[in-house]
């Protein structure tokens, strides 16, 4: 059998009599409780906190207290404590103020017997508000509850009224539309949403949402706080009240920014592949192929069924390329890209030159995924590399012709004239008056031609790569005395000087001496030739590094554009018809090569009609 439960309650009261009377009409109620009897504030005080009673009985009017101040003071010590008023007399004012106080209940101590069903309704009462209490309690922990998972969703979720305002919304909405919650309740979903997408919502929301109560998820968009607009994905649900009737609307929303921009980077990857006009191939991490875009098909002659899956080296064909495939294998697959030409197969057995450049792919770990591989078909490329560098060979062929005939027509034309120059110097001995005229033309002429030759000669020698130098140690001052006895007479039968200007001790070094006079004797020569007045100065000087060594004349000056040709195989400044000036035009070819063959440098100033300088920097030695 249950156990009764023993209920306390507190007296308040000022006759004993009446204690004992009411606890009495308690017990004929067949109530079972335990009951303490107090008449003023201070016990009354000490009893609520010391006996925590279940029901307060307390009468209206005491000598020293009332029921009113147990009514306030029974509510501050716990609002659920019910207070029930017993007293000799009532009128209905007081029991007004009572019930207004906060008493559940009176009773007239003439009617004394509806005491215990006053005690049985104020705990029943009690015990409802106390279940109220908890109700409301949980019911507002587990909202809390919603409400902490809410604003903890990554996912914006909101909710609205029929009317598509916004009644609720998680912290997520908020910053995904920038907005605070005051500013929320003031805007529909129309305020949030680009016009161009109001049709489309309103149709979701009739033709799914009304219709059968939730929407497919959708793509739209949004606009943040500052006006921009940003790309959403959402579903809507509909929400009824008890009765059923539709009184609102709950939707996911999430911001798919990134996602987008993400799908628009693939795509224009995909359309980079399709379109490119290179073959791309994917392979998985073990070499079989996963993708080819269409440039592969075409230039291979392979259809996508007849390549996918298939392994790395299908893509070379080994009767004919000449890679090595397990070399780069080992390559990519330790992380490292690949690159080659060769030539492959099509389908068809024709043949076609490829470049190919593979790189490894890896994933967000850093783990080897894909291979990538970009090939280029440069067969046309190729032909023409092919047809330049034959071109080349054969040119190069024709000029170490041309130079060995160079090479043999000089000598064979030089030791004629060598014999018949000797021979006109005896003559000149021999004969007199205008016959020696004569003869001396002859042997001038015969110099000439001789001079023409010997360029001719070390030219060629150059050309055909005979150039062997043959250094000893000789000392520059004496070189280039020498140099100026030589051309002094030649300077002064044309009317000009030749001087010296040497700006630094004479110095001894190792160098082909035969070269550097034959480099001194061109620039001389020039200088003398393009020269009408004034003359020529030979310097000499040194830095730490270098001798140099000029050559200046106050000749016809050279004019800036043409300052690089002459440097050149047969250029001159004055070329074809209007040539002026007897020459080969090539040696200041000589000169230079001959100068880089020593290790030095040579450049030309000049100004037009003002004169030019020919510098040389020649190494020393260390
Ligand atoms: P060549 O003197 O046999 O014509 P070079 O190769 O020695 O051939 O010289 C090429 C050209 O450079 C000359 O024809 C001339 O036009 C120009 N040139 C060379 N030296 C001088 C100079 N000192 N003054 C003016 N022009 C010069």
């Amino acid at each position: 059998m249950e156990k009764k439960e023993i209920i306390k309650i507190l007296f308040v009261e000022d006759l004993h009599t009446d204690f004992e009377l009411a606890k009495r009409e308690i017990h004929k109620g067949n109530i079972e409780f335990e009951s303490i009897w107090v008449d003023e504030k201070e016990n009354f005080l000490l009893a609520l906190k010391e006996f925590q009673p279940d029901v307060i009985i307390s009468d209206y009017s005491m000598p020293t207290f009332d029921g009113l101040q147990v009514i306030k003071l029974a509510e501050e010590f716990n609002p659920m404590l019910p207070v029930i008023i017993l007293t000799g007399s009532l009128n209905e004012y007081t029991a007004v103020e009572c019930i207004k106080s906060g008493a559940v209940d009176y009773v007239i101590k003439e009617s004394i017997t509806r005491l215990p069903y006053a005690v049985q309704d104020a705990l029943k009462l009690r015990r409802m508000k106390e279940d109220q209490l908890i109700a409301k309690k949980e019911l507002e922990e587990s909202e809390e509850r919603y409400r902490a998972l809410y604003d903890s969703m990554i996912d914006a979720f909101a909710v609205v009224d029929m009317q598509n305002k916004f009644l609720r919304w998680n912290k997520s909405f908020e910053k995904m539309l920038g907005l605070n919650s005051n500013e929320i309740p003031n805007l529909t979903v129309n305020d949030v949403t680009p016009a161009k997408w109001h049709k489309l919502d309103a149709n979701i929301n009739d033709e799914q949402v009304l219709r059968r109560g939730y929407s497919e998820v959708y793509e739209k968009e949004f606009i943040y706080k500052d006006g921009s607009i940003f790309p959403i994905e959402l579903r809507t649900f509909l929400i009824k009240d008890s009765k059923g009737i539709p009184n609102g609307k709950w939707s996911i929303v999430r911001n798919i920014t990134e996602r987008k921009v993400f799908e628009d980077k693939l795509k224009t990857f995909q359309m980079a592949t399709e379109q490119s006009p290179a073959s791309i191939i994917i392979t998985n991490i073990d070499g079989r192929i996963e993708y080819v875009n269409p440039v592969y098909c075409k230039i291979s002659g392979l259809t996508i069924d007849e390549i996918l899956g298939c392994p790395l080296n299908t893509l070379y064909d080994g009767r004919k390329n000449s890679i090595n495939y397990i070399d780069l294998w080992n390559t990519i697959s330790s992380g490292l890209d690949w690159k080659g030409e060769y030539q492959n197969l099509r389908k068809d057995g024709s043949l076609y030159w490829e470049f190919t450049f593979i790189s490894p792919i890896k994933d967000n770990e850093g783990n080897l995924a894909h291979f990538l591989i970009v090939q280029q078909d440069i067969t046309e490329r190729k032909d023409y590399e092919i047809s330049l560098m034959t071109a080349k060979e054969r040119a190069e062929e024709i000029n170490r012709l041309k130079s060995n005939f160079l090479a043999n027509m000089s000598h064979e034309l030089r030791t004629p004239l060598v014999g018949m120059l000797g021979f006109s110097e005896l003559l000149y001995d021999e004969v007199e008056g205008q016959n020696r005229d004569y003869i001396s033309m002859i042997n001038k002429s015969g110099q000439r031609l001789l001079k023409t030759l010997n360029t001719l000669l070390s030219y060629s020698k150059i050309e055909s790569e005979k150039l062997v130098l043959n250094k000893t140690e000789i000392s520059i001052s004496n070189l280039l005395r020498e140099e100026i006895k030589l051309f002094e007479i030649l300077a002064n039968q044309n009317g000009l000087f030749l001087n010296e200007q040497f700006s630094c001790p004479d110095i001894l070094f190792v160098t082909d001496e035969k070269l550097l006079k034959e480099i001194i004797d061109n620039l001389l020569n020039n200088a003398i030739k393009f020269t009408n007045k004034g003359g020529i100065t030979v310097k000499l000087d040194r830095s730490d590094t270098k001798i140099v060594i000029g050559v200046e004349d106050t000749g016809i000056g050279i004019p800036s554009d043409k300052l690089i040709t002459i440097f050149e195989d047969f250029r001159q400044v004055s070329e074809g018809k209007g040539r002026n000036f007897e020459g080969t035009g090539l040696g200041l070819t000589i000169v230079k090569k001959y100068i880089t063959a020593l290790g030095g440098t040579i450049d030309v100033q000049s100004v037009l009609n003002g004169g030019s300088v020919f510098t040389l920097h020649l190494p020393l030695n260390d």
